[in-house]
């Protein structure tokens, strides 16, 4: 019997392709809200109203001929193509234009854009992070700004982008709108947390649209300040408050289009199936590869590979998603993947639970909120494996392990976060399916950890030699919402 997991596409409802001329790109809650939105409705928004996750009303089904169209796509013609199956209130020919002064050489370093480095034969990294702030949100972050230039203009509108970061989104984020028309960005950071390297990354910038705000205290003191604001509705509407965080519906589908381009440049036919590592944190990187799965992208396993907060590992094994409290969120040297919750999980939890509103909305409003966990029964557990989802999770002591193999096997020097994926993924390969590990960040980034495994330091690309000598644009606050009210009242 052949193994069900590498062949079956899940049961999952809503999976029907209509014909693209008439196709209608529509979008509706995880959480049983059932109102159909357009993608520019969900765009400049975060979650539903009822709370939920925005997924699309179905699928788009790619077939055979279609993926062999594809295949000789640049990478921003392969965005276009993907984009338009989930934009339909974009013409065409604006949207063609966002993909290509998105996806540069210029700027993200390759005509590939997201290149592969073959390590061995069957095992490659795809290179996610060679993008402004050398970590993978770029990718979705800069068609973001694209996107919301161009929307804004359209409706005469501006936005201010109001966030807190304690490195990668916050930096990704002000790389993607700096210079933009009609969008500021204010980023509460928290004071001197930062490594030198990412505050130079951020505060160097001097376009008159990044505002960064350090802010005296730790970064749950910038979460919580950023909440306040937000939950102050009057100031919210008056001074257009908006987030670009991870749940955003334009972010999750910009990563789409890497799994399409890793898997060409990992097969020479579409009869071949591959596998993804992907280290997670959120879960919005892989939940994109669970999203090219659905759309019939020959992928035989996705690989979730965590860090020491192994939330979702947990889940993937044992059926349990329990949410940590912050005494049990470890502080981890893969600093990014460091959550006590995935917020894009309830996006396959949804499709898992065969499109049941009401069923995620008993999980994700009630049960988490009153007992910090839900549990799935034994046969939702088992549904799974058609999904293709594998999972594991690694450590401190095995991120230096695996920085120091592949260095001396491959000469190649990975990241901490690319580390816990390489490890993950030497354990799940199978024989005769290519694995791909996603590269999310440059070593560069997190230099004192490669530092302590291999006594060498990471290079930095051409450019960022001296980062921390330039001049700084930096003002710092103290923990009070007041202080960053009035810092942002003073400067929209
Ligand atoms: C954000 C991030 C991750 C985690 O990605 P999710 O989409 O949150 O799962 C992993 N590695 C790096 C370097 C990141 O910046």
């Amino acid at each position: 019997m052949m193994d069900r997991s590498h062949t079956a596409q899940p049961p999952a409802g809503a999976q029907s392709s209509p014909d693209a001329a008439q196709r209608k790109a529509r979008y509706i809650s995880t959480r049983g809200d059932k109102t159909e939105r357009r993608f520019c409705e969900i765009l400049l928004e975060g979650l539903a109203p009822d709370g939920g996750l925005y997924l699309p009303v179905s699928y788009p089904q790619i077939d055979a001929a279609k993926l062999a169209r594809w295949r000789g796509l640049s990478y921003a013609e392969l965005a276009f193509e993907i984009l338009s199956l989930y934009i339909d209130d974009i013409p065409a020919e604006d949207l063609r234009a966002i993909t290509q002064r998105t996806y540069t050489e210029a700027v993200f370093g390759t005509p590939e854009i997201t290149p592969l480095k073959t390590l061995e034969p069957g095992l490659a990294l795809q290179a996610l992070s060679n993008g402004p702030t050398l970590a993978f949100k770029d990718m979705a972050m800069q068609l973001l700004g694209q996107l919301f230039e161009y929307e804004l203009a359209r409706r005469g509108e501006t936005l201010n982008i109001l966030g807190a970061t304690s490195g990668d989104t916050g930096s990704a984020a002000e790389y993607a709108m700096r210079g933009k028309a009609g969008v500021n960005v204010f980023m509460l950071s928290p004071h001197g947390r930062m490594s030198p390297f990412q505050q130079a990354q951020m505060f160097s910038l001097q376009d008159a649209n990044i505002h960064n705000l350090a802010i005296e205290g730790v970064f749950d003191d910038c979460q919580d300040i950023v909440k306040a604001v937000s939950n102050d509705l009057d100031f919210k509407r008056k001074y257009k408050i908006g987030t670009v965080n991870s749940i955003n519906w334009a972010r999750l589908l910009a990563q789409v289009v890497y799994y399409f381009a890793g898997y060409f440049q990992a097969t020479r036919s579409n009869d071949e199936k591959i596998s993804f590592t992907v280290p997670s944190g959120n879960f919005g990187n892989v939940c994109a590869g669970h999203v090219a799965r659905m759309m019939g992208l020959p992928i035989a396993h996705l690989v979730v590979a965590t860090n020491e907060n192994d939330v979702l590992d947990e889940f993937f094994r044992t059926g349990v998603y329990r949410v940590r409290g912050s005494a049990e969120t470890h502080e981890t040297s893969s600093p990014s993947m460091d959550i006590s919750k995935a917020s894009n999980f309830e996006r396959f939890v949804f499709d898992l639970l065969g499109r049941d509103g009401a069923r995620v909305k008993a999980f994700f409003a009630d049960a988490l909120n009153s007992q910090g966990r839900f549990e799935l029964s034994p046969a939702e557990h088992a549904a799974i494996a058609p999904y293709g989802f594998q999972s594991g999770r690694s450590s401190h002591a095995d991120r230096l392990a695996t920085i120091r193999a592949t260095y001396q096997r491959y000469g190649v020097i990975v990241d901490t976060h690319t580390a816990d994926g390489l490890k993950v993924a030497q354990e799940k390969r199978e024989p005769g399916v290519p694995m791909l590990v996603l590269e999310t960040a440059l070593p560069a980034k997190f230099a004192a950890t490669i530092e302590e495994a291999l006594q060498v330091t990471p290079p930095r690309p051409a450019g960022l030699e001296n980062i921390e000598a330039l001049p700084k644009r930096v003002t710092v606050l103290p923990v009070d919402v007041e202080a960053v009210k009035s810092f942002l009242v003073a400067h929209v």
